[in-house]
């Protein structure tokens, strides 16, 4: 483990300053624009910061000194802070990072075979209060900005020393399921899952880029023809009734609604082969039941999904209780039987405090959260904590 002293605030910078870590292409077009600049500048610049992992405007080469210049007096590259590493033997590392105004929040980096899977965050705290999750009883701080949330792909890249060709073989995939609600965090978050696609940054194909949504239905129905990504939900329960306990955000907007956002998503996309993931997060008597799984059949028999099942793991300041095995073997079963593609999460990085708000509540003091970190490919899900 590699520890920085959480106390050290000097990697704050001054706020004047444009951090051009976060800007898209478009922006850092307009960006060059707005300077009296060439169009073709924001392209350099993007392959610095994002291809090279250049932070320092003086090692931009290929600009000329009176650029650079320029550039420095009002801009700067500026990632986020990590206060804290941990390794796993297992091969995950997990980071707490500082971003500005001091919030901490959590990444995960969990490879598998030739894979490699970045969970990030988009806000520091999260406003949604699922019951299962404690990240909600932190209550909710701020969102991200766009160069704190891309900050955390570049970082993970960094941390291996890994800028230049073959940077994607590092960070393979990415799954906004970190601290926080995405789309209540929606420019930010489209403006960083645009790099995240961007040739001239991490160029990541659409389907290696997922966003998980607790179902902000106006949100996600804004997504809808804007973006590309995959798109996984966190359903969690068969029916209302349930959900409602779960996840309150489904009193506004109910398993229907949100289920027809999800298909209306799905029919935008130029690639009408792709289907929602749908996690599940099986508790022990409260949704684990075989009749949870009949009606959780049922509801979806209209939506092209896959499903994500997730053992739920215990945490202080939570009553729930992880299912048996056999009861997730049975919940399994039924789904198996009735034609769905099912996964079943597997635990990774035991030995790192690897359930999710750990690292932080070791450095801040935090509450700690119930697992979050949702590593998906196509064939495998895995999950930390
Ligand atoms: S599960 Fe997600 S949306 Fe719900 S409280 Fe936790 S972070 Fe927020």
């Amino acid at each position: 483990m590699t520890a920085v002293d959480p106390n050290d605030v000097s990697a704050v910078h001054s706020e004047s300053k444009v951090n051009l870590l976060g800007l898209t292409r478009l922006q850092m077009e307009q960006f060059f624009l707005d300077l009296g600049e060439k169009k073709f500048r924001a392209q350099q610049v993007l392959k610095w910061i994002h291809h090279a992992g250049v932070t320092r405007i003086e090692d931009m080469s290929n600009l000329g000194k009176a650029l650079r210049d320029k550039l420095s007096a009002i801009a700067e590259v500026r990632p986020p802070e990590i206060v804290s590493q941990q390794d796993s033997s297992d091969g995950t590392r997990k980071w707490a990072i500082r971003v500005e105004g001091g919030g901490l929040v959590e990444t995960v980096l969990i490879p598998a075979g030739n894979r490699a899977t970045l969970c990030v965050s988009s806000q520091v705290g999260c406003s949604l209060d699922c019951s299962f999750c404690s990240t909600g009883k932190q209550g909710f701080q701020r969102d991200l900005s766009a160069a704190e949330i891309i900050g955390q792909v570049w970082l993970a890249i960094n941390s291996y020393n890994a800028f230049g060709p073959g940077h994607n073989r590092v960070v393979s995939n990415v799954v906004m399921m970190g601290m926080g609600e995405p789309l209540l965090n929606f420019d930010n978050v489209v403006a960083a899952m645009d790099l995240m696609l961007e040739d001239l940054a991490y160029g990541l194909s659409k389907r290696r880029v997922t966003l998980s949504t607790s179902g902000v239905v106006p949100a996600l129905d804004r997504l809808a023809g804007l973006s590309e990504v995959s798109l996984a939900v966190s359903l969690h329960a068969p029916n209302d009734e349930l959900r409602n306990q779960l996840v309150p955000i489904n009193r506004k907007y109910p398993i229907a609604v949100l289920l027809e956002s999800c298909r209306n998503y799905m029919a935008s996309q130029t690639d009408k082969s792709r289907v929602v993931t749908i996690e599940y997060t099986l508790i022990h008597e409260v949704n684990d039941q075989v009749h949870h799984a009949r009606e959780l059949v049922a509801l979806l028999r209209d939506t092209p999904c896959k499903i994500n099942l997730i053992p739920f793991n215990t945490f202080a300041q939570s009553d729930y209780r992880r299912p048996s095995g056999n009861a997730v073997s049975r919940f399994w079963q039924v789904l198996v039987d009735a034609g769905y593609i099912v996964t079943i999460r597997t635990t990774r990085g035991d030995d790192i405090d690897a359930a999710c708000g750990q690292l932080v509540g070791q450095v801040a003091d935090r509450t700690r959260r119930s697992e979050r970190y949702r590593a998906m490919d196509d064939s495998q899900i895995i999950t930390v904590g």
